[in-house]
């Protein structure tokens, strides 16, 4: 199956081959020829399933047939969660689009309105927009869809769990009826159905199987180690090896910052990225990444979510999260779009409460390793060898509360993703793993416990709460 067989038009067929994309996905092989026959239509697939040319393309297609957009008004609007995620997409729609005389724009919040404004005055065909912004524009009379063709609703379920029903319901007041409805999400909740009852009208409906679970596509291993030992920890790791692109994760902003600046001070290019920074430098910070001049990226969760950085190889965590999905989220950072990754986590003693959460969410136990020179004094505290299965992903939701994006498959494996089968089974970084004195009480019965003290209490916070709190509005 080639992308032309799905009915695309040689420019847009030139775009995918410039991307590098031989065949399409199995959402793309689906969800095209659907939109191009004009149909409605609502997809389970998450980020790094190519789902964003699967509705891109067709739009593309259908919005060059037509007439261009008149002022102010918008031809097809895309809604996206996250300023990173709308950046993201907008990206990718203006390189499909390159070869066509069709006008795109991004907006989302936290920058300048006023460009967006100018931008907008002259009209746009598609328009990636944040739905906070968006209503803002629309109230400063920027903006208008009268001649609104397509709405996609990228990512619904981030959405409700991001606390943006109300400006969707808001926004889906002031659509024209008629219109063509593409909706993404990764997980199918009652209120996710509720919602697309709302919007999706007779709609195809477009499941993509995962077929590799992140456990399985992404190395995965632990380091030991005093929690005050970790920096320096990370240092010597990204001494030791020839690491080009690692993004690492802490648990707080202060973190991250103390982390980035400690590794500046290394003579190790790393920059922070988190709620507290100013988008520009969100941006900035993620364009330095991506193009090599920054060589770690330390992030918090919220900012990390929905970063698309093609064939990352490394994730290090250097705090284990609160929330076991976040694991399994951070790590969904790495092997993406097929390629193998590697993700390690820095562990202390009071982190096994949260290791032994995430064991049982992914349904494995993790190896265990020492670095010489970083014996740990306290020892992690054995996991339980016996892994339950995982909870059905809804019934976990309500248990905390809070959200979750974390899907499962048709074995009840744990994905943070679908993806395609990987092409290439190295770990793309070319180097065998180093000498390290693998230990530990899971792989070394006979290792000294040193001073492993069990009654230490865990001293986390383990409500569970985000810490940034609509960190991307
Ligand atoms: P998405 O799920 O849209 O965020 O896409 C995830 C990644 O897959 C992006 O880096 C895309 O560039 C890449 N991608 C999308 N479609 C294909 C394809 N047909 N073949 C290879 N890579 C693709």
């Amino acid at each position: 199956m080639s992308f032309s067989q799905l009915g695309l038009i040689p420019s847009l067929v030139e775009s995918v081959a410039a991307e590098g994309y031989q065949t399409p996905s199995p959402i793309q092989a689906k969800a095209i020829p659907a939109v191009l026959a004009g149909k409605d239509v609502l997809a389970a697939a998450q980020t790094g399933t190519g789902k964003t040319a699967g509705f891109s393309l067709p739009i593309l297609q259908k919005l060059n047939e037509g007439q261009a957009a008149k002022p102010k008004q918008v031809r097809a609007l895309v809604l996206t969660p996250t300023r990173e995620l709308a950046a993201q997409v907008g990206a990718s729609i203006a390189r499909y689009g390159a070869g066509l005389k069709l006008r795109e724009a991004i907006v989302f919040g936290g920058v300048s309105i006023n460009p967006q404004i100018s931008k907008l005055a002259r009209g746009v065909d598609v328009l990636v927009a944040t739905p906070g912004r968006l209503i803002d524009l629309y109230n400063q009379n920027a903006v208008r869809f009268d001649s609104l063709e397509v709405l996609v609703l990228d990512e619904a379920d981030r959405m409700l769990d991001m606390g943006f029903i109300h400006d969707i319901r808001r926004i889906l007041k002031l659509l024209p009826a008629k219109r063509q409805n593409l909706m993404f999400s990764a997980t199918f909740s009652k209120d996710i159905r509720e919602l697309a009852k709302t919007i999706v009208n007779d709609p195809v409906e477009v499941s993509v199987a995962a077929e590799n679970t992140t456990a399985e596509r992404v190395k995965q291993r632990i380091i030991t180690v005093d929690k005050k030992k970790k920096p320096d920890l990370l240092v010597h790791l990204l001494k030791e090896n020839a690491w080009h692109q690692v993004l690492a994760f802490s648990r707080t902003k202060h973190g991250a910052n103390r982390l980035a600046t400690r590794l500046s001070s290394e003579s190790i290019p790393a920059v922070a990225i988190h709620g507290n920074k100013s988008q520009n430098a969100r941006t900035k910070a993620l364009d330095d990444f991506k193009k090599g001049k920054v060589r770690v990226m330390v992030a918090t969760d919220i900012a990390a979510r929905g970063l698309d950085i093609s064939k990352l190889p490394y994730v290090i965590n250097v705090d284990l999260p609160n929330v076991p999905e976040d694991y399994v989220h951070r790590i969904g950072r790495t092997g993406r779009a097929g390629e193998s990754g590697e993700a390690i986590s820095l562990v202390a003693a009071d982190e096994a409460k949260q290791l032994q959460d995430i064991e049982r969410l992914i349904g494995q136990k993790l190896t265990r390793e020492v670095e010489d020179g970083f014996e740990p004094g306290h020892d992690v505290p054995q996991t339980p060898a016996q892994i339950r299965t995982p909870k059905p992903s809804s019934q976990r939701r309500r248990n905390r509360g809070g959200r979750s994006n974390v899907a499962k498959d048709g074995q009840g494996k744990t994905t943070e993703r679908s993806g395609r089968s990987s092409s290439r089974g190295d770990n793309a970084s070319g180097k065998p793993g180093r000498n390290r004195s693998r230990s530990s009480t899971a792989n070394n019965p006979n290792r000294k416990p040193g001073n492993a003290n069990s009654n230490r209490k865990p001293s986390d916070n383990r409500s569970g709460q985000r810490s940034e709190p609509n960190g991307n509005r």
